[in-house]
């Protein structure tokens, strides 16, 4: 093997692979201690099993050779830039060497689509074929699906991934028309279809057949662009319910647009990337999922786009003030999780502490509740500061007063995480 070559590639096509968040990613850095093949600062990310558990992955392309001409993406065909491509053997050898030295527990593996999407992969396919028949190979796998890849494709995707993804990247359909013009929305529909389906009949069987073969047991996942086209993050949430609802999806991710060229149809280069709306979407996501809240509370004709001073529940809290006070020792579950600056374990934290005794300031506190939002919406036993007074408007610039600099920190934060 020549290693100079290996590490070559690796460079070109795992710093690639870094634009695609659907495996939530973060960096690490393990520097190479034996003039190996080990110099992983580029390529491992994390992400998040079928039980939970978080494992790092080797994130890579297999090639970033392709034949779309996306305008978005940093590998589409008419950019110059060096092209690589891996062999299938050569990532499997990478698998299995960097799993051995403890590295990775998995594999994230990419392709631009050269040739077609079939052929494309039936090669994605190949490596995690390898891993799982040839080399046994138990951990995580991640596998994109090629949009256009046939059914019988995706279905043998599927007995060697555990999670498959179709990256949706323009929550519109015209935005997609926009900046991608060669690519067909249905294409992206039918794997995720058939991804689905075979998810529900393999859990289907199991209840039956305890030796079923897998089939994507971690599920499937979205990625969607945010920033790059015209979209209000009410169509973005709105798309992104439709494919939680409609294809199961475990995650949806947002992955805020980085300005890669020169192009009227998108934003110029330099401008910022949308690293706070990125946040402010997935804490949207989060109150969807877990919270009870639907879209049209959040966002609706005359609010299309998040408050990026203030977190999402707070802003719903503030349109909607005759829903408070709640009070903490009596409300139900589902409307002490409408409450701003109490989370779903603080509620679950109020529920078994007011079982022994009145909850006041202080159990709030130590139960981990944001009281500088949270006191302005709730009664509990204390009344040391309580004032029903107040408009939207105050409540508003009183919390900003408290909180500018942590927010500023939240978007520090988030830059180095995605760094
Ligand atoms: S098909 Fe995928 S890899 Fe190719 S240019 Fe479009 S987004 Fe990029």
């Amino acid at each position: 093997m020549d290693f100079n070559r290996i590490k070559e590639k690796l460079n070109i096509l795992a710093d690639a692979a870094k634009y695609d968040v659907s495996c939530s990613s973060s960096g690490s850095n393990r520097t190479n201690k034996n003039n190996g093949l080990g110099n992983t600062g580029n390529g491992i990310c994390h992400s998040y099993t079928e039980d939970g558990r978080c494992v790092s992955l080797l994130k890579i392309l297999l090639t970033n050779h392709c034949i779309f001409d996306c305008a978005y993406c940093v590998t589409r065909k008419s950019n110059d830039i060096q092209r690589a491509a891996f062999k299938i053997q050569e990532v499997v050898d990478l698998t299995i060497n960097f799993y051995r030295r403890n590295y990775i527990e998995g594999l994230f593996l990419s392709s631009g689509i050269f040739k077609s999407a079939d052929h494309t992969m039936e090669r994605l396919i190949a490596v995690a074929k390898k891993l799982r028949e040839e080399e046994n190979f138990n951990g995580y796998i991640h596998l994109k699906s090629i949009p256009g890849a046939s059914d019988e494709l995706m279905y043998e995707a599927g007995l060697y991934a555990d999670r498959l993804s179709v990256n949706i990247e323009i929550p519109t359909i015209s935005g997609l028309k926009l900046l991608a013009p060669d690519k067909n929305h249905a294409d992206f529909i039918k794997p995720m279809l058939k991804v689905k389906n075979e998810i529900i009949r393999y859990k289907e069987e199991k209840k039956i057949i305890k030796h079923t073969a897998k089939y994507a047991p971690a599920g499937q996942s979205t990625q969607m662009i945010v920033g790059a086209t015209g979209e209000s993050d009410k169509d973005i949430m709105y798309s992104a319910t439709h494919f939680y609802k409609n294809y199961n999806m475990k995650r949806v991710y947002y992955s805020g647009y980085v300005p890669i060229s020169m192009d009227s149809r998108l934003p110029s280069l330099g401008t910022e990337v949308p690293m706070l709306r990125e946040n402010r979407l997935y804490q949207t996501d989060w109150l969807l999922r877990f919270y009870g809240f639907s879209v049209n509370e959040i966002l609706d004709a005359d609010n299309p786009n998040l408050d990026m001073d203030i977190d999402p529940k707070l802003m719903w809290a503030l349109r909607n003030l005759n829903f408070f006070p709640v009070d903490i020792n009596k409300a139900d579950k589902h409307i002490l999780a409408r409450i701003p600056g109490v989370g779903m374990g603080s509620v679950n934290k109020i529920l078994n502490g007011r079982k022994f005794r009145k909850l006041n300031w202080d159990h709030l506190k130590k139960m981990g509740v944001a009281l500088n939002r949270a006191k302005f919406f709730i009664i509990c036993n204390s009344t040391d500061w309580e004032r029903r007074d107040l408009d939207a408007i105050r409540i508003r610039s009183m919390i900003l007063q408290n909180l500018k600099s942590k927010f500023k920190n939240q978007y520090t934060n988030q830059l180095s995480l995605f760094n």
